[in-house]
């Protein structure tokens, strides 16, 4: 069996410098930035804050991803989640709100986001890298405890019926996203984030140029599949099977779920990108429309009017819902049209 780290270094070197690059060399007083970067939340984290001149304000954003991240991590043992996995209980703020997004969610996705996976992932080894493909009697012994029915939300407060675990994996970086995007708007400053497969935009960039942001080729880290150009503050999420998986025979078993097998997602997808305003409902979406396969993903989007999407299929096919049409270059694509 084969792993492969979630996103490589390179890649994320070559996507922010594919979505930064106009600004490179413009040093004048009024558009300088600050960077930086870190690993949170399992991943290479990057943001970018222009005139940040004491890095301050960019300091405060990786804070505030340090600190979700010690209270969301389904494996390290005292966060506020693992307290909430272990107990039934817990009246954490941040938590509640994820699972009243994540509930809507779910029931927008028809089920495909569920947040009560966590003893599946467990089970075929994704938390922990030590993967295994386990039988049909241990997946069945599991559906006992998985479910959105088993997670009841009471005013402020979480609880879960014996068994159950959370994870918010498909959740934690759209909504550390948010908590960025809000703080960056309330001191009326604009940046770029890429928290792993998320980046998030806040403003129009000072010196008037667009934002420019690659999608990544699923069997290229090196590569882009298609390119998105676009002004303003967007949160443009990647789900994809390439980001962590193994392989066993000629099989890929990736870390996206079907709550209906509780295995690996077989959907004909290599990756779902979901835009949208909000970089929690892109990444719950792009989790969710990855599960679900292009066809039902697109019956979604035709019902909606929050969000576009681009899929890239498996034979490398790139579809774009047609409020992106006109954003999307540097590849041939289908464009899905609402009528
Ligand atoms: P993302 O990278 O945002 O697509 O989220 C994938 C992560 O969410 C996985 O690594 C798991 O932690 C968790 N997960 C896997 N499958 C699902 C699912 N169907 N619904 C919700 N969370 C999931
Ligand atoms: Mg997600």
């Amino acid at each position: 069996m084969k792993n492969v780290k979630r996103i490589s270094a390179l890649l994320l070197a070559l996507l922010l410098c594919l979505s930064l690059c106009a600004c490179v060399g413009s040093q004048t007083p009024d558009i300088s930035y600050h960077d930086e970067d870190f690993f949170a939340m399992d991943t290479v984290m990057s943001v970018r804050v222009y005139v940040d001149h004491d890095g301050a304000v960019s300091e405060e954003l990786r804070q505030i991803v340090e600190d979700l991240d010690k209270e969301l991590s389904a494996s390290e043992k005292n966060s506020a989640l693992s307290l909430l996995n272990a107990s039934g209980q817990t009246d954490n703020a941040h938590i509640a709100e994820l699972c009243r997004l994540g509930a809507e969610l779910s029931a927008r996705t028809d089920g495909a986001l569920d947040l009560t996976l966590l003893p599946a992932s467990r089970s075929w080894g994704f938390p922990d890298k030590g993967y295994r493909i386990p039988g049909e009697e241990e997946l069945g012994e599991l559906r006992a405890v998985v479910g959105m029915d088993r997670l009841h939300l009471t005013e402020g407060a979480v609880l879960l019926d014996e068994g159950t675990a959370l994870d918010m994996g498909a959740l934690a970086k759209g909504y550390a996203a948010d908590l960025c995007r809000r703080q960056l708007e309330d001191r009326k400053l604009c940046g770029i984030l890429s928290l792993g497969g998320n980046i998030q935009t806040v403003g129009d960039k000072p010196d008037g140029t667009d934002w420019v942001v690659g999608i990544q080729n699923p069997d290229d880290a090196n590569a882009f599949a298609a390119v998105l150009t676009f002004k303003g503050s967007k949160a443009v999420v990647t789900s994809g099977d390439y980001q962590r998986y193994f392989t066993s025979g000629d099989r890929r078993y990736c870390h996206i779920l079907d709550p209906k097998t509780l295995s690996p997602a077989q959907s004909g997808l290599r990756s779902v990108t979901v835009v949208a305003d909000s970089g929690v409902l892109a990444d719950g979406l792009s989790t969710g429309l990855f599960v679900l396969g292009m066809d039902r993903a697109l019956e979604l989007w035709r019902q909606s009017k929050d969000f576009e999407a681009i899929f890239i299929a498996a034979d490398g096919s790139v579809t774009v819902t047609e409020g992106l049409a006109d954003l999307v270059s540097q590849c041939e694509f289908t464009v899905a049209k609402r009528g």
